[in-house]
Order: structure tokens, then C-alpha cells, then sequence
């Protein structure tokens, strides 16, 4: 028995009656293809076989076996190309393909149950193999769906094999020890001294000119530290993501539960919403049911910041000599949906980061990241003067794949940046930098003059996180906090009083 098997059992349909057509005839043709059309390509003793063929009217009933080379769908594909030339003979058309049974019979010794698949309406699992039936038809076959569930099936085995081991993580520099001048949760006393407050959505706060300023002054000093030594330009990345940019940028695979979605409404033709908005007026109450029969998905709030920016570059290619590129994004709002982990500033569905791209040759962007991360410490060491550590990570794109726990050879990979919350004693992670390699370039096919592989990196600086961090270790009294940051921020403006 072979590791794998495909069985199809199909109807093809042509345009006139086929009895006309000799018995000798047909097995001619269908050893033929059994001889040659069906192995094109497959190991020796390999390949597809056509082991059903029977003639009734207009119809061909036909079964197909094959084994993991030439799949019975490409076998189905490869045969009406060839009966399409047989039939035209005898001045005989084809009109399409009824797939009646699709089965896919494997080896599969996994411990775990495969629930629901894609395009699977029976799934069997037992003594070691596993059979699926498939319901597809013509088109799901031409677009390689089969394919497609195999390899999803490996990637689950994969994901399946690093679950409950603990995700690589690797202590890559640890700071010295500083002293905490702080032992409460700086939200809570934020809110009590009115620097922030609850907004009206969930994960949400509004920010109030203190607590602001103290962003401002991250920001200025990421300018003053990073981007003008550096050479960083500025630049406005959007904060609805289309399904395209999420196809290509890999969150398509696993970003569903933690999107924001949006809608648009399926027309803006104010008589299509009349409904809508009387039932407002004499109830009070948005029909949030009336509402989603009248609007449609079209992708998401921004999540990971870097995505929509690649549509800037997509299908591009550039001189070799503008390298490295080195960009930043600090236009807006990242929305996730956090459910039960939420916590005050530490865990948001509404933050703000400031993203940094960079774009260069592998040796460029590695070097680059390394000349990133000198500058970080600069800043955690010398101006906020907290105490952190950075870890080796798996990726994100690399965890979602089922590959968490693979330790890489340290050129892509993210560097995680956490430090403690005195307050609790957890760890916080408060900024990332990743070298993404050529997966951004690749996904939107950018390109160099020279044909040298593009790379790039990217590295997201939640301001919220930062002031998380500091605040949980200096305080919110400034006088405890090193004078170098004390000069940056200035005075702390009392705006609201309130009776
Ligand atoms: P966590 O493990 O804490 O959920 P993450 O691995 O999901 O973080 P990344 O996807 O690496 O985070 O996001 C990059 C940066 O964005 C983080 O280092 C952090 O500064 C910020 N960030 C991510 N999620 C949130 C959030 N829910 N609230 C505030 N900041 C966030
Ligand atoms: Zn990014
Ligand atoms: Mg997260």
C-alpha cells in the first residue's frame, strides 16, 4: 500500500451520444493514457490510472486512482485535454466534469482528532490511516483545492508537534539590576490623578495632556537617538487593511481572532437605510441586526502597522544603490481584539506605536537591526535608566506556520524587549525588533535592479508599553525620574479640574 492514495469517481459529460464509438476504440484509448498520459512525470510504477471507464448515452463514467504524483485531479485535467482530441473525431464536444466521490486515503498515526476541514464532508480516522471525503466540483479540482488540504494537514501535524512545548526563547542581554520607585499599578493611578480616563469602547483610554506629553517626549527622543542619526524619513501609513494586503503580508492565515473588522454599507443610496434610520428614531435602539444584513466586510483596523505600507513598494523594482531604506510610521492607532487579556495601558484593543521599517540587502538589514538595537540600549540604559532584558523569539510568521520552538540561525528572528512590572512582578514585552528576510519583498513582489534578494526589518514601539514600563519602575512623581528624561518631557501640564 502506498503512503498515499486518491480515488475519483467523475461523470464528463459531452455533446452528442457515444455509442457510435467501437469498443476496441476505447480501450486503445484508455490504455493509452494508463500507458503514458497518466505516468508523465511520476517515479516508475507510479502515476494515475483510469480503472472505470464505461460508456451510457452522452456520459462517461470514470474512475481514477492515482498516488501522490499525478493527483486524480491532475490526472481528470490531463484526460479531458486528451479525450477533448479523441472525441473531436467523431465530431463529439465535451461539456464539463460532475466530480460524484473524491477520497483521500493517507498514513496517519496522529494521537489527535481532526475535527472539520475545508471542502471535507467525511473525515475518518482510525488504525493508522485517515480518509477524507471531499465534496468538490470541476473548479475546486482546477484550483488544486486537494493540494491545498494535504498541505494544510501537514501544517497541522507540525503545529501539532510544537504545541505545549514551550515557544523558543532564548536570553540574548540582561540589564543590571535598578532600583523601583514604584510598587502600584501605574494605570490605576494614572486614572486617580486624571492623567487618563476609560473611553466609551473596550481596551480604549483617552489620554490626557500629561500623559501625552509623555509619549511626545518617547517619540522625540526615538528622533533625537534613532531617526536623525540614522537617516529615517517619516512616512503615513494606512489604518484599514484590505484582505489583499493580509493575503500577501501572511496574517490572512491567523489574524480572525483578533481583528477589528470594518464594514462598508453596501450602498450609500440613503432610501436603502430608510429602515435603519426610522427604527433609531422611534425606538432609541441601533438595529445592529438591520444593520449587518446592509454592510460588508471589506478587512480590517490596522494591526501590525508595516502591512499596508508594502502596497508603497508592490511590484516595484529599485536601484540597488538607495539602500538601506529606512522609514517610520507614527500616524495612527493599532487595534487589536485582546479578549480576557486585557489590562489597563498594558494590554489595549486601542494603542499606539511607532513603527520603523527598514529595507536593504540580507547583510544590510542584519547590520541594520544590530545598529538598531545598540541605539534601544542607549536609550533604556542612559535616559529612562529602567532595568530590561532581550529574548530571542520564534516570529510570529513562523509561529503561526506551526513552527514555534524552531530556534533559527539567528538571522531572521525577533528579539523580544520585556521588563518587569514591579507592581506585579510580571514581565511585560514593550517593543520588538524583528529581520524579517525576504518574506515583506517576497509577499509584494519587490525587487532590486541587481537581482540580489531584498530583505527588510521591522521594529513597533508601543508608547503605551514603553510609559507601562517606566512608569511601573519610576513612578509618576518626575522627581524620582533620571534628569535626562525629566529634560526631555518638561513640565507636566494641569489642564482639568473638576467639581
Ligand atoms: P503580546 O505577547 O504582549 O500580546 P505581541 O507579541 O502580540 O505582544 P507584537 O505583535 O510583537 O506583540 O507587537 C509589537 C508591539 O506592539 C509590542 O511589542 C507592543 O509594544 C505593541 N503591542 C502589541 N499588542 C499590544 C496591545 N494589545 N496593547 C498595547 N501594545 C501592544
Ligand atoms: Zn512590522
Ligand atoms: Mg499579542
Amino acid at each position: 500500500m502506498t503512503d498515499m492514495e486518491f480515488q475519483l469517481s467523475a461523470i464528463i459529460k459531452c455533446s452528442g451520444s457515444l455509442t457510435g464509438i467501437s469498443s476496441q476504440e476505447q480501450t486503445d484509448f484508455v490504455q493509452s493514457c494508463n500507458a503514458s498520459l497518466l505516468k508523465k512525470g511520476a517515479p516508475s510504477g507510479g502515476g494515475a490510472e483510469i480503472v472505470r471507464w464505461n460508456i451510457a448515452g452522452e456520459k462517461i463514467e470514470l474512475g481514477l486512482v492515482s498516488d501522490r504524483y499525478v493527483r486524480v485531479h491532475d490526472a481528470l485535467l490531463r484526460l479531458k485535454n486528451e479525450l477533448a482530441k479523441f472525441l473531436g473525431k467523431h465530431r463529439i464536444g465535451l461539456r464539463g466534469a460532475e466530480i460524484e466521490d473524491y477520497q483521500i486515503l493517507m498514513d496517519w498515526d496522529e494521537d489527535w482528532q481532526l475535527k472539520k476541514l475545508p471542502f471535507v464532508k467525511q473525515i475518518n480516522q482510525e488504525g493508522g490511516r485517515l480518509k477524507l471525503s471531499l465534496d468538490v466540483d470541476e473548479f475546486a479540482l482546477a484550483n488544486r483545492i486537494p493540494d491545498r488540504i494535504i498541505k494544510l494537514l501537514e501544517d497541522k501535524k507540525e503545529a501539532a508537534k510544537w504545541k505545549g512545548k514551550s515557544e523558543h526563547w532564548e536570553l540574548l542581554f540582561e540589564s543590571e539590576k535598578k532600583p523601583y520607585y514604584f510598587d502600584k499599578d501605574p494605570t490605576e493611578e494614572m486614572a486617580k490623578r486624571g492623567w487618563i480616563r476609560h473611553a466609551a469602547g473596550r481596551g480604549q483610554f483617552i489620554y490626557g495632556p500629561q500623559i501625552t506629553k509623555i509619549f511626545r517626549a518617547f517619540e522625540r527622543i526615538l528622533f533625537e537617538e534613532i531617526f536623525t542619526p540614522l537617516g529615517y524619513e517619516e512616512m503615513i501609513f494606512p489604518k484599514f487593511v484590505t484582505w489583499d494586503v493580509w493575503k500577501r503580508s501572511g496574517h490572512a492565515k491567523g489574524i480572525y481572532p483578533e481583528a477589528y473588522y470594518v464594514c462598508t454599507p453596501k450602498t450609500r443610496d440613503p432610501e436603502y437605510w430608510e429602515e435603519v434610520m426610522d427604527y433609531y428614531k422611534v425606538t432609541n435602539e441601533v438595529p445592529l441586526d438591520m444593520i449587518m444584513e446592509r454592510i460588508e466586510n471589506v478587512g480590517g483596523m490596522c494591526y501590525a502597522q508595516c502591512p499596508p505600507s508594502w502596497v508603497f513598494w508592490q511590484g516595484k523594482t529599485m536601484p540597488d544603490d538607495i539602500l538601506p531604506i529606512k522609514v517610520f510610521d507614527r500616524s495612527g492607532t493599532s487595534h487589536r481584539y485582546e479578549s480576557g487579556g486585557l489590562h489597563g495601558i498594558e494590554r489595549l484593543d486601542e494603542f499606539h506605536r511607532v513603527e520603523i521599517v527598514w529595507m536593504g540587502t540580507k547583510e544590510q538589514v542584519i547590520e541594520h537591526s544590530k545598529q538598531l538595537q545598540a541605539k534601544y540600549r542607549l536609550i533604556f540604559e542612559a535616559i529612562l535608566d529602567i532595568e530590561w532584558r532581550e529574548a530571542w523569539v520564534t516570529p510570529w510568521f513562523m509561529a503561526q506556520e506551526g513552527k514555534a520552538g524552531l530556534s533559527e540561525l539567528k538571522e531572521v528572528g525577533t528579539t523580544d524587549y520585556e521588563a518587569v512590572l514591579p507592581y506585579s512582578g510580571k514581565l511585560l514585552e514593550f517593543q520588538n525588533v524583528s529581520v524579517n528576510g525576504n518574506k515583506y519583498p517576497k509577499g509584494f513582489s519587490v525587487k532590486l535592479q541587481s537581482g540580489t534578494e531584498l530583505w527588510s526589518g521591522c521594529s513597533g514601539v508601543g508608547l503605551e508599553r514603553w510609559a507601562a514600563v517606566f512608569l511601573a519602575q519610576k513612578g509618576l512623581d518626575q522627581d524620582k525620574w533620571p534628569v535626562k528624561f525629566r529634560d526631555v518631557v518638561g513640565e507636566l501640564p494641569e489642564v482639568f479640574r473638576f467639581l
